[in-house]
């Protein structure tokens, strides 16, 4: 998408109006999952602050516009499931996600939610955690990675993964914008940093008990869009942004459930990669589009077809980490999941297969 005039939003001279008073209402902005792994959300007006989800009412989109239903019966329902403070209009305005609904009492084909929440809460003994670590890359106007030469590439990589000063990262601004926008949303997000390609990024969010995981990523997800937009740069979640000698982008899905956490854990986390190697195809399914672009065996990824798992093994399809095996608990970390990958479906396919179905 190359444009002669790039528009970048006038924060300075919005300022004076984000401060001019609400006379006591309240501004939602519904977020909802679209049917190409984005996000999309309009804004409405509600007459005091929101104090449960019981006062956030159910509303609508034309799905025919998202290519979520078809145009003859295009409504689909908005049923509010978290909501957030919205860290640009501040004070008692939120963000708001909600799940997408059928006016036949259905989940939309692209509500994803429904069925993972239901096996969490048939599951929920177990007490899962999942913390996730979403990479992501900054492109330009002309669609190449921020920062990198118009016509050529940067020098190999080597010197971007955590990288400090000029021509090793780009964009720190909005990194550092995301971040603090993610806290004040409450999003427990647990760490940043620059990833092994230049213009390449990582944020963890979690841990997180069972829903509220995907809850939050896809949060935090709307709020880089976001951000990224005030700055003029786009947000990719491709899992193989630029071919060739360059890393991938992932989602490590790092796991545990009470018996793992505690005394003695290990087993369980053993036991669990024994579930874990006889589903990798179904794993594999909902793992993220274009994937084996990015697990070809080579850049700290595994082979796509099957299934590892090893001790401090950055090539395994799962990893525990040198710590948990030396102290005999914690959790694992799944490496497969691509970066473009929908959290409610990972979070949902580990619970199934380590704790069996359940009809929804
Ligand atoms: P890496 O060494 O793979 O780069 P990170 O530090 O980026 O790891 O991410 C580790 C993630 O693991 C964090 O999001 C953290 O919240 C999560 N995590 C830590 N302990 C647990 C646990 N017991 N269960 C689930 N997730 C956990
Ligand atoms: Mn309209
Ligand atoms: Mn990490
Ligand atoms: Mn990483
Ligand atoms: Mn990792």
């Amino acid at each position: 998408m190359a444009t002669d005039s790039v528009y970048v939003s006038n924060t300075t001279n919005l300022q004076k109006y984000l401060d001019l008073p609400q006379h006591g209402k309240v501004i939602a902005e519904y977020v909802w999952v679209d049917a190409d792994g984005g996000t999309r959300s309009k804004s409405k007006t509600l007459p005091k602050k929101v104090e449960s989800l019981a006062d956030l009412p159910e509303w609508n989109f034309d799905g025919s516009s998202t290519n979520q239903a078809p145009g003859d019966n295009s409504d689909v329902y908005l049923r509010p499931v978290a909501y957030y403070p919205d860290p640009w209009r501040r004070g008692d305005n939120i963000l708001v996600i909600a799940e997408t609904w059928m006016s036949d009492g259905k989940p939309n084909t692209f509500n994803f939610r429904h069925d993972a929440a239901v096996l969490m809460e048939a599951h929920k003994a177990e007490e899962f955690w999942f913390g996730l670590e979403q990479e992501y890359t900054l492109l330009d106007a002309y669609g190449w990675p921020y920062g990198w030469p118009r016509n050529g590439f940067p020098a190999p990589q080597g010197p971007y993964y955590c990288g400090n000063g000029t021509g090793k990262v780009f964009c720190r601004d909005i990194v550092e914008a995301h971040y603090k926008a993610c806290l004040y949303a409450g999003i427990n997000i647990s760490g940043t940093n620059a990833e092994v390609m230049p213009a390449q990024w990582e944020y963890q969010v979690g841990p997180c008990s069972g829903i509220e995981l995907g809850d939050q990523l896809w949060m935090s997800r709307f709020l880089l869009h976001r951000v990224a937009e005030e700055f003029g740069a786009r947000v990719t979640f491709h899992p193989k942004p630029v071919p060739g000698d360059w890393n991938g982008a992932g989602l490590h899905s790092n796991v545990s459930t009470k018996a793992m956490r505690e005394e003695g854990g290990m087993k369980a986390i053993e036991e669990a990669m024994e579930k874990m190697s006889k589903r990798h195809a179904e794993h594999m399914k909902v793992y993220g589009e274009g994937n084996e672009a990015r697990m070809t065996g080579r850049h700290e990824t595994a082979s796509y077809d099957k299934f590892s798992w090893g001790i401090a093994n950055r090539g395994a399809s799962v990893r525990v980490n040198r710590a948990v095996a030396e102290e005999g608990k914690g959790y694992f970390e799944d490496r497969r999941p691509a970066s473009n990958a929908d959290p409610y479906q990972i979070t949902g396919m580990i619970v199934e297969t380590l704790c069996g179905k359940v009809e929804g």
